[in-house]
């Protein structure tokens, strides 16, 4: 699942306290997204059942950005036009399945993305090379012609 900025604020109080020790909720999810900061610290969040959903739905979200906060990776859903560009550019996928370099698409959900309904996702991020300390490969951002990915 692809994550953004958006999903998360959504989800969050909305009453920009402060307590989470930054000036907004907007400012609290950059964090979050970058794996900067832990939910627990809205403490509106976890003050009684009010926001007992969001809190849920955040929690599984956020276990998915612990996986992206290894690569940086990150899919804007609503920018991607699924014209398959990085896939066919990924150096891991067109290793693992050559029929993605003729443009046919990968047959296999091991790479690392694939286009599923028009839109790019994610399949098996740990492949991606920019998983561990060495993050230097950007071949599919590059080659996006909307630049819907984005390193974080
Ligand atoms: S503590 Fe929660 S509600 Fe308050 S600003 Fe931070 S994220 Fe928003
Ligand atoms: S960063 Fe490189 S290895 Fe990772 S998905 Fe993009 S092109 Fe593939
Ligand atoms: S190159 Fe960009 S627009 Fe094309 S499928 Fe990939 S992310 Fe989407």
């Amino acid at each position: 699942m692809a994550l953004n900025l958006m999903q998360i604020y959504k989800l969050l109080p909305g009453e920009n306290c402060g307590k989470c020790d930054v000036d907004s909720c907007m400012s609290f999810a950059m964090k979050l997204l970058k794996g900067e900061e832990s939910l627990e610290k809205c403490v509106c969040l976890y003050e009684g059942d009010r926001y007992a959903a969001s809190r849920t739905e955040l929690e599984a979200l956020l276990s998915e950005t612990g996986k992206v906060e290894k690569t940086g990776l990150l899919i804007d859903e609503d920018r991607c036009n699924g014209c398959g560009n990085c896939v066919i550019a990924c150096p891991v996928t067109s290793m693992m399945d050559a029929g993605s370099l003729s443009g046919r698409g990968p047959t296999t959900d091991d790479v690392v993305f694939r286009v599923i309904n028009g839109k790019l996702q994610i399949t098996n991020l740990e492949k991606c090379r920019r998983t561990g300390e060495q993050k230097t490969c950007r071949v599919c951002a590059d080659v996006c012609p909307t630049d819907s990915i984005e390193f974080i």
